[in-house]
């Protein structure tokens, strides 16, 4: 690796202008410090039902979240329900959920639920012609998993086309099809944290398609950390998911000393 490098505390490597930008940041009051779960908050694996939570990163950011003019909050595109279910109750983390359609209780009109079960069970016929297709209910929605299809772009696109068929929205992820009614994004959620909190700063960390609408709410005053190579609005990127630790570990650190 380059002379761009530096160690830290926790022997992994982060970019020096990226610790020089969460030198920058530790200083400001208050600090919204938000991170994506699948892929940031916890490693991908197969089975998404499977995802639990790489405990050093969450501990970081519990411990962000506890701290005075600190606000730590966990954003998914998985239902609230289900994110409660990796990460656990807390307090220190404020759970989002749904692409931040859920945060505090969502009311569905009984229209919209009857549109959201038509809807999923549409796509489960989809997935039932591709085995190894999974779909995960949302309250909005559904996300079409077909990481384990044979044929993934023509299940992707049967979900996509069943989607739109319904009046749903479609956001493309990794081996994953988002359709959801609505148009909760991410980056919504993120505009309503900072003016609810007067954040002064957002520290925001994602690793997928949908978290690019954080990234492009984020000011000059941010920190948007790409977690995984590939185009991203992130002004900073880190290798991948085992760096998410470290990155939070530094920033409890600066903030703390
Ligand atoms: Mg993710």
């Amino acid at each position: 690796m380059g002379s761009g490098l530096s160690g830290h505390a926790g022997g992994l490597l982060i970019d020096t202008d990226l610790r020089s930008a969460l030198d920058r940041v530790a200083a400001l009051s208050p600090l919204l410090v938000a991170s994506d779960y699948d892929g940031v908050l916890s490693p991908i694996v197969p089975d998404p039902a499977a995802a639990v939570p790489d405990q050093a990163a969450l501990a970081a950011l519990r411990r962000l979240g506890e701290l005075p003019a600190t606000h730590a909050v966990a954003v998914s595109g998985r239902s609230l329900a289900a994110l409660t279910s990796f990460v656990g109750e807390t307090d220190e983390i404020t759970l989002v959920g749904t692409h931040g359609a859920e945060e505090s209780g969502l009311e569905v009109s009984g229209d919209l639920r009857n549109r959201v079960r038509e809807l999923q069970s549409t796509l489960g016929a989809v997935a039932r012609q591709h085995p190894g297709a999974a779909v995960e209910e949302k309250p909005i929605g559904a996300a079409f998993h077909y990481r384990h299809v044979t044929r993934p772009a023509e299940a992707a696109a049967a979900a996509r086309a069943v989607a739109e068929a319904s009046g749903a929205r479609t956001i493309s992820g990794k081996m994953v099809v988002e359709c959801l009614f609505g148009d909760a994004n991410k980056g919504d959620a993120i505009r309503r944290f900072v003016g609810r909190l007067s954040a002064a700063a957002t520290v925001y960390l994602g690793d997928d398609t949908t978290d690019e609408d954080a990234f492009a709410v984020l000011g000059e005053a941010d920190v948007g950390i790409k977690v995984g190579y590939g185009d991203t609005r992130a002004a900073y990127t880190v290798a991948g998911q085992p760096d998410v630790a470290g990155v939070l570990e530094y920033l409890l650190e600066r903030r703390t000393s």
